[in-house]
Parts: structure tokens; C-alpha cells; sequence
């Protein structure tokens, strides 16, 4: 079983699709969809429909902060520009649409793996999984060996050490990684649709659980498209300068 773990879509259609297709070329059986499927971004219901497609096809699919804020979840801990584009998005979405999105669980465990948006430690809570202790703590709570997460927007890989110690560092895009029997892993995909780590292309990842292997990718997309949907949707102009410089 392949797996393309995907998070934070954040509503971009042009970066879901280049990361989807890509996923196909690489034969993969099933995707996972980590949270935040909207939120910032100017597509909300095309990938809305994408998604529901996948999950139709046996995707996991997890509930993110953003989602639950589009669907009367609380806003106030949101900076200005997301807070715009959530109202927006309310805006855009049909009762069938906020009714699937209030539906989806917030955690999600396949086999070995975990998969949430945020830590699986009170998952409610959205907490950010910003190091190997907060990292440790979610695998704690997930009591899987493996944590597939979003919400953070960079990629990075945490492992156990022969030692029981978590570490983490950036996988290296295209090269695949084994998850070594006996170690714990928390990986924090990075984002599809608001890359935020000074690449414009668009992150996702494949977990192969028969080989326990993992391969994370940069796939490049018309990121100018989806800025000029921002723009032309009356969007925050700063959310239209991430997509273009990935900050
Ligand atoms: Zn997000």
C-alpha cells in the first residue's frame, strides 16, 4: 500500500492538482488528506471536490483548524489575513460542503501510522509540533509508531534515536527515507497549498507501508495562477506574496 500524504491544501487547486498528479505517476493506491483543506486560498469548492472525490476512493481525510474555523469554529487566536480569508470562505461553501468538513474526525490511525493535523496531543487543541519534545509528546499520545501531521507548513522528520531520543531534520526532497523497525517517527508534512519555507513549490509525501519507507517531494505548480485567484477574489495581498516567494 502507497499513501500520498498531503496537508494543509489550504484551497489551492493549481498546487492539489500538480501534487495529485504527480502521486498517480508514482503509482500510488490511496491518498491521505492531513487537514486544513481550505482556508487562505481561492478555491475552496473545486478542491473540496477533489478531496471528497479521493476520499470516495478511500482516503483518509482528517479535520484541520482552518476547516473547523470555515464551518463557526473560533477565529480569535487567527492572524488578520487568515481570519479574512476564513470569513470568505464561509462565504463560498454549501451546507453539504460545511456538513462533510463539521464531520471529518480529527485523528485517524491505518496500520502502524497515526494521521492528524496537528499533534495527536489533544488534538482539539491544534498544538504545533515545532520540536523533537512537543513531537515526542504527540507520538505519546498517537501510541502508533508512526504520526503522519500538518500544521506547521515546513517538512520535517523526527525519529527516535538507538538511544530513545527524538531528533528531527529536513528530508531532502526525491530521496527515499527507511522508517527502521524500532525507532518511532512523527512526520510533519509540509504544505501543499502555502508553502512557507522559501521554496514556491508545493510539498506532499508517499509512505509506502509495505516497504516502511518515505519519500517526501517538491512538486512545481503555477503558483502565479493561484496568486492572481487571490487577487482577483479581493483576498489579503500578503496571502497572493506567499504563494509567490513560499514566505
Ligand atoms: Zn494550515
Amino acid at each position: 500500500m502507497r499513501l500520498a500524504l498531503l496537508a494543509d491544501v489550504h484551497s489551492n487547486l493549481e498546487a492539489l492538482s500538480a501534487c495529485l498528479a504527480h502521486a498517480r505517476r508514482q503509482g500510488v493506491d490511496r491518498c491521505a488528506f492531513l487537514g486544513d483543506l481550505v482556508g487562505y486560498n481561492a478555491d475552496p469548492r473545486a478542491c473540496l471536490d477533489r478531496v471528497r472525490d479521493e476520499a470516495g476512493r478511500g482516503a483518509i481525510v482528517v479535520r484541520g483548524n482552518h476547516d473547523e474555523a470555515c464551518v463557526g469554529g473560533l477565529i480569535e487566536s487567527m492572524n488578520p489575513s487568515a481570519r479574512e480569508a476564513i470569513y470568505w470562505t464561509r462565504e463560498q461553501l454549501d451546507a453539504e460542503s460545511r456538513d462533510w468538513l463539521a464531520g471529518l474526525p480529527l485523528l485517524a490511525q491505518a496500520g502502524e501510522a497515526s494521521f492528524a493535523h496537528a499533534s495527536p496531543e489533544r488534538p482539539e487543541q491544534w498544538i504545533y509540533v515545532t520540536g523533537a519534545e512537543s513531537a515526542a509528546r504527540g507520538l505519546d499520545a498517537a501510541g502508533t509508531r508512526l504520526v503522519f501531521a500538518g500544521h506547521v507548513h515546513r517538512a520535517v522528520l523526527y525519529y527516535s534515536s538507538s538511544a530513545g531520543v527524538l531528533r528531527g531534520f529536513h528530508p531532502v526532497p526525491g530521496v527515499t527515507l527507511p522508517l527502521l523497525a524500532g525507532r518511532r517517527w512523527f512526520y510533519v508534512v509540509g504544505s501543499v497549498g502555502q508553502p512557507r519555507d522559501g521554496s514556491i513549490a508545493a510539498n506532499y509525501a508517499i509512505y509506502d507501508a509495505d516497504a516502511a519507507t518515505l519519500t517526501h517531494y517538491r512538486v512545481p505548480y503555477d503558483c502565479l495562477k493561484a496568486a492572481r485567484k487571490l487577487r482577483a477574489a479581493d483576498l489579503p495581498e500578503r496571502l497572493a506574496v506567499r504563494l509567490e516567494t513560499g514566505y
